[in-house]
C-alpha cells in the first residue's frame, strides 16, 4: 500500500503540541530537582543522599538544584491550583519523595498592605510577610518542615538542637509528627510559651542557665557522643531551604515581579540567607527579572555583631559579649553562616541597622494600634528599622518595601505592660 505524504493541519498540530506537553511534565518532571550538596566556602561537593553536617572546612553546606532541568520542564511559574503550603515549590525543596512530607500546613502567609503605618513612616506601598499566623506561631515552621522531612528521608531517628526557644518549640512539634525524637536545650529566659511546645510535644527539654552559645556547647558535647543528627542552626542544610520559601513567596505574591527592599530581623540569618538564594534561584530559572531588592539584616543594639560587620566593611562578624534584648529570638552574639548573611546584603546593595529595645517595643504598639498587627519583637524591630531607614532617605519616595513579621506577638506576653483598672462587680465604669 503506497502512504500518501500531507502536512499536518493547525488543528492537528496543536493537538500533538498539547500531548507532547502533557507528556512531558508527566515522564519528566520530578518532585524534586534536589541535586547535591556544596560548600559556598571551599566549593567541595557532597551528595545529598546520606546525612551530613559541615563541610570539612567548618562552613554551612547549601542545597543545590538542577535548575536548568526544571527550567525545561516548566520556563514559567505555572502553579496555579497548587496546595497553598511552601510545599507547592516542592521542585525547589529538597525532599525527594512526597511521602516523606511532614507537615502542618505550614506556608503562604499574608502579605499584607499597611497603609495607616505606611503613613505614619512616609512609605505608602508598605507591606508585612506575617509569619505569625503559621503553625507553633513563628516562621522556624518553615525550617522544621522542611529539616525535618529531609532528615526523616535520611532514615534520621534523634536529633538535639540549641534554640532560643522557637525553633525547639517548631522542631519538637514537627519531630512529633515525624515521629522523630528531639533533644532541645533553651536559654533559661527564652520565652516561657516555648517550654511549654516542647514540653507538650514530649520532646526531651533542658534549660541552660546562660545563651544560646551556651545551649550549643551542651548540644555539641551531646553530638561528640554519637549517633545523633546535629539540628543547630545550619548545621544541617536543610532547614535554610525551607525559610527560603518565604523569598518565593513575596515573588509570587507580586505576581513574580520584586519590591525594593526587604527587612529581615537577624539572629543566625538563616531566613535572610534563605531568601537571598531563593531569589537568586528564581533568577536564573527565569521566573523572575533583577535587580534583585535590597536586603536589610535588622538587629536588636544589645546584640548587633552583623551591624557592626556591616559598619566595617568586614566578610565576617565577631563575638558579642553580654548580649542582650527583649527581642528574644534574635539575641545570636556569634552566627555560624554571619559570612553569608554579609554577602547578602553586600550584593543586593542592602544594609544592616542596628534598633534600641525602646524603639521596637513602641514600634510593637504602634503597628498593633493602627492596623491591628500584634506583632512579635523581632518583627517589631524590623519595622523600627523601617522607619530610620525612611528617615535617613536610605528608602527613596514610593518604594516598595516589605517587612517581615517573624511570629506571633502573643508568644511575648511579658513585653506588653497593661495597666488596666480592677474594678468591682458593684462598681460603675467610668462615664
Ligand atoms: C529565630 C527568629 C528570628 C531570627 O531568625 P534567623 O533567620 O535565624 O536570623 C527572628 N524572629 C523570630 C521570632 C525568631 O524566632
Ligand atoms: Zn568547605
Amino acid at each position: 500500500m503506497h502512504l500518501q505524504p500531507r502536512l499536518h493541519t493547525a488543528e492537528e498540530m496543536g493537538a500533538i503540541y498539547l500531548v507532547y506537553k502533557e507528556w512531558k511534565v508527566f515522564f519528566m518532571s520530578r518532585y524534586s530537582y534536589f541535586s547535591h550538596l556544596q560548600c559556598p566556602q571551599c566549593g567541595l561537593i557532597f551528595s545529598g543522599s546520606e546525612v551530613r553536617q559541615l563541610c570539612g572546612c567548618g562552613s554551612p553546606l547549601l542545597a543545590r538544584y538542577d535548575l536548568e532541568a526544571l527550567r525545561q520542564v516548566l520556563p514559567r511559574p505555572e502553579l496555579e491550583g497548587r496546595e497553598t503550603s511552601l510545599w507547592r515549590y516542592h521542585e525547589l525543596l529538597p525532599v525527594e519523595r512526597p511521602e516523606n512530607v511532614v507537615t502542618l500546613g505550614e506556608g503562604m502567609t499574608p502579605l499584607l498592605p499597611l497603609p495607616r503605618l505606611g503613613a505614619a513612616y512616609d512609605l505608602p506601598h508598605l507591606y508585612m510577610k506575617d509569619e505569625g499566623i503559621i503553625p507553633t506561631g513563628s516562621f522556624k515552621a518553615r525550617g522544621a518542615t522542611v529539616g525535618l522531612s529531609k532528615a526523616k528521608e535520611l532514615g534520621v531517628r534523634q536529633f538535639a538542637m540549641p534554640t532560643n526557644g522557637n525553633a525547639g518549640a517548631a522542631w519538637s512539634l514537627y519531630a512529633a509528627r515525624a515521629g522523630i525524637r528531639a533533644s532541645v536545650v533553651m536559654p533559661v529566659d527564652a520565652p516561657m510559651i516555648t517550654r511549654g511546645e516542647c514540653a507538650a510535644s514530649g520532646a526531651d527539654l533542658y534549660l541552660v542557665n546562660g545563651l544560646i552559645s551556651d545551649a550549643g556547647r551542651l548540644v555539641a558535647g551531646k553530638i561528640a557522643s554519637g549517633g545523633i543528627y546535629d539540628a543547630s542552626t545550619l548545621k544541617e542544610p536543610y532547614r535554610i531551604e525551607g525559610k527560603k520559601t518565604m523569598g518565593i513567596e513575596i515573588a509570587e505574591q507580586f505576581g513574580w515581579t520584586l519590591p525594593d527592599v526587604i527587612l529581615y530581623p537577624t539572629g543566625g540569618g538563616v531566613g535572610l540567607i534563605g531568601i537571598y538564594k531563593a531569589l537568586s534561584e528564581l533568577l536564573e530559572l527565569g521566573w523572575i527579572e533583577g535587580p534583585l531588592p535590597r536586603l536589610v539584616a535588622v538587629q536588636a543594639a544589645g546584640c548587633a555583631p552583623i551591624v557592626k560587620a556591616w559598619q566595617e566593611g568586614a566578610s565576617r562578624s565577631e563575638f558579642w559579649p553580654n548580649s542582650g534584648t527583649a527581642a528574644f529570638g534574635i539575641n545570636v552574639p556569634k552566627a555560624l553562616g554571619d559570612f553569608l548573611v554579609l554577602e547578602a546584603v553586600y550584593a543586593t546593595g542592602g544594609c544592616a541597622v542596628a534598633v534600641e529595645d525602646e524603639a521596637l517595643l513602641s514600634e510593637q504598639r504602634l503597628a498593633a494600634s493602627l492596623e491591628g498587627a500584634f506583632v512579635c519583637p523581632e518583627g517589631a524591630a524590623a519595622f523600627a528599622a523601617a522607619r530610620k531607614l525612611r528617615e535617613s532617605g536610605w528608602i527613596r519616595d514610593g518604594e516598595r518595601v516589605v517587612v517581615l513579621n517573624t511570629g506571633m506577638g502573643i508568644k511575648y506576653p511579658e513585653t506588653i505592660p497593661v495597666n488596666a483598672p480592677v474594678l468591682q462587680p458593684e462598681d460603675a465604669l467610668p462615664s
